[in-house]
């Protein structure tokens, strides 16, 4: 049995600790002679694994107590539509930053649901910068601000939280969450799918002031109103018991691993690694304004695109699997979200040298 580095974007590496618990308890969960997904989600021993689930969220991000916590199934993508029902109200306007893919389809999606006002949107950079915050024309009547903190595709990341005064800011931590602290008091809500870097995709975490609670339009689906799901402990209805579980046991790791804080400095030393021997390389090139570049996805391009496919072939035989990049942007891709390992980074930069000197 062989484990290659896995640069997936999502569904992406699951921590190896992680697979090898599952594989554990699998056939027997907590002693019950059953695995967790032939249990009840109304039993003790679920409610159980939920309590704890929102105790670990809650520890690792330090999320202030008038903050709630909903886990809820349909990705991110649901939350697109989940925000403005929730937050826009009747007839309701909000402010959206777009500074790529995944911002842009929040905007398609609330555009059914609320008046949307583009505040800023990088497309002038081909989504390679962040706007700077004095240039975004946000609307005094928004009932909130929505951005993307980092766009997966693009490989842009905001290193700062930007001031929207008394406007609740919404973020999408999809590609994010977990690798660093986050002060959880600057937003009114993060969402954020599991398949990143909080364990498999079909579960999403949703951590939402409370003061937002309540303003859902009356048609909101109840599985999708914050307010409905926090009164019910997110147990509405039958939830992804297995991915919640998997999701419990991924806040495990990254407790004993030392919290967000180590999670942080393994990151930005990872990146920092990726990105030395890119801008080091007249062959390696990528396109992202420095300040905003992503530390956990990085886009690369070959300077001739014709080595593309051999790039790709041979860094699969050494191990390196999952490169190619989005084809909205072309080249390469390296996700190096929490699981991957700072050894998986040094033999992807010692791979992209060997191929430069050969190749080059
Ligand atoms: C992956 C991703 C999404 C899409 O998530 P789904 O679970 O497929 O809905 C949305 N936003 C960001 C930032 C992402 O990285």
């Amino acid at each position: 049995m062989r484990r290659v580095y896995n640069f997936s974007p999502g569904p992406s590496a699951v921590p190896e600790a992680v697979l090898n618990r599952i594989r554990d308890e699998l056939y027997d969960w907590q002693g019950l002679g059953m695995s967790v997904m032939e249990i009840s989600h109304r039993g003790k021993e679920f409610e159980a694994l939920v309590e704890r689930t929102e105790a670990r969220l809650r520890e690792l991000l330090a999320i202030p107590a008038n903050y709630r916590v909903v886990f809820v199934p349909g990705g991110a993508t649901m939350q697109f539509a989940a925000v403005p029902l929730n937050l826009a109200g009747a007839g309701g306007a909000a402010d959206y930053v777009v500074t790529g893919h995944w911002g842009k389809k929040a905007v398609t999606e609330a555009e059914r649901y609320c008046t949307v006002n583009v505040a800023a949107d990088a497309a002038a950079t081909k989504y390679t910068a962040i706007p700077p915050r004095e240039s975004w024309r946000l609307r005094s009547d928004a009932a909130y601000v929505h951005y993307t903190p980092n766009e997966t595709i693009g490989g842009v990341e905001f290193h700062f939280v930007p001031d929207t005064g008394a406007v609740p800011l919404v973020a999408d931590m999809s590609s994010t969450i977990m690798s660093r602290p986050i002060d959880v008091s600057r937003f009114g809500v993060i969402y954020a799918g599991a398949q990143k870097n909080l364990g498999i995709s079909g579960i999403t975490v949703v951590i939402v002031r409370e003061d937002l609670l309540g303003r859902a339009r009356r048609e909101t689906p109840s599985v999708i109103d914050y307010r409905a799901q926090a009164a019910d402990k997110s147990l509405l209805n039958t939830p992804a018991t297995f991915v919640w579980y998997v999701l419990a046991l991924t806040l495990d790791w990254v407790a004993e691993q030392g919290g967000v804080s180590v999670m942080a400095e393994r990151n930005s030393a990872k990146a920092k690694r990726l990105y030395a021997a890119i801008d080091a390389s007249g062959f390696y090139r990528n396109p992202v304004d420095p300040p905003a570049r992503s530390w956990m996805n990085v886009p690369f391009m070959l300077a001739d695109p014709n080595l593309d496919k051999e790039f790709l072939a041979d860094a699969a035989r050494a191990g390196l699997a999952s490169l190619k990049g989005h084809r909205s942007v072309g080249g390469m891709r390296a996700s190096i979200y929490n699981a991957m390992p700072e050894a998986g980074v040094a033999a992807l930069t010692d791979f992209m040298a060997d191929f430069e000197r050969r190749r080059g």
